[in-house]
């Protein structure tokens, strides 16, 4: 049941409909690119703007491919990987929804992080529940700041996700996590709870700061070995 609720808040992420779509738009922007490189070959006119048109097609294609990873079931994949690029790709993917409220998403990534024992499709899966999270609740033209460090023991790694938004206050902070605790009138109530316990399976820890009207902090710690 566990399987299935990762699955379904990533299904509520990401959207079902989406995926099947995602799926649709790859053989079109296979036939694209073929022609646009075509069309490069032939002339040597325009040739700025079709290099233009080759990136933005090279870019629509990645983020499908994000989409599709996504969307596929979540099975248990520890490996040696680097938080900073799972970060990146969270923010990548999160970055449209965050400009339609016009807030920024500033990650600071510290140098030199040693790589991590984890499954990255599951990390990937909490961070985009926490930097969502901290989307929704802040305000318009707002900002959300994403870091990376190593903690001092230099035996985990630290990932700071903080908002100066809606914050909550003593009684919801005591209810998140629980299955199905939402505030929001679109909410599942899943992500946390999905994220505290991908974050227990990384025998990681999961602290959290807010004060309502002000905002929330989240520091999510990942042992290194
Ligand atoms: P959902 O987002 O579907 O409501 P979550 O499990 O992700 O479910 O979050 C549960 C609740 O925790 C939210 O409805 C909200 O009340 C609160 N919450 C989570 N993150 C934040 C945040 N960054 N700022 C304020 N409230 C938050
Ligand atoms: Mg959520």
């Amino acid at each position: 049941t566990e399987q299935k609720l990762l699955k379904a808040e990533t299904l509520n992420v990401v959207g079902e409909l989406a995926a099947g779509v995602a799926h649709e738009i790859r053989n079109p922007l296979t036939s694209l690119k073929g022609f646009v490189q075509l069309i490069q070959n032939q002339t040597d006119d325009f040739n700025q703007y079709l290099s233009i048109i080759l990136s933005e097609v090279d870019r629509i294609e990645h983020i499908i491919k994000e989409f599709l990873v996504l969307s596929k079931s979540n099975s248990q994949n520890f490996e040696m990987a680097c938080v900073a690029d799972i970060i990146r790709d969270t923010v990548d993917l999160l970055n449209t929804q965050a400009i339609m409220k016009n807030i920024e998403i500033k990650t600071e990534i510290a140098d030199q992080l040693p790589l991590v024992f984890c499954d990255p499709m599951q990390l990937k899966q909490v961070f985009i529940n926490f930097v969502k999270n901290a989307i929704e609740a802040s305000s318009v033209g707002g900002c959300v700041e994403v870091k990376i460090n190593l903690c001092e023991k230099k035996e985990c790694v630290k990932i700071q996700i903080r908002d100066y938004g809606c914050g909550m206050d003593e009684i919801v902070l005591k209810k998140i996590g629980k299955p199905f605790f939402t505030t929001k009138d679109e909410g599942t109530g899943l992500g946390l709870m999905v994220s505290t316990n991908i974050i227990k399976h990384h025998n990681g820890k999961l602290d959290v700061k807010s004060k309502k009207g002000k905002g929330t902090d989240f520091i999510i710690s990942i042992p290194v070995k």
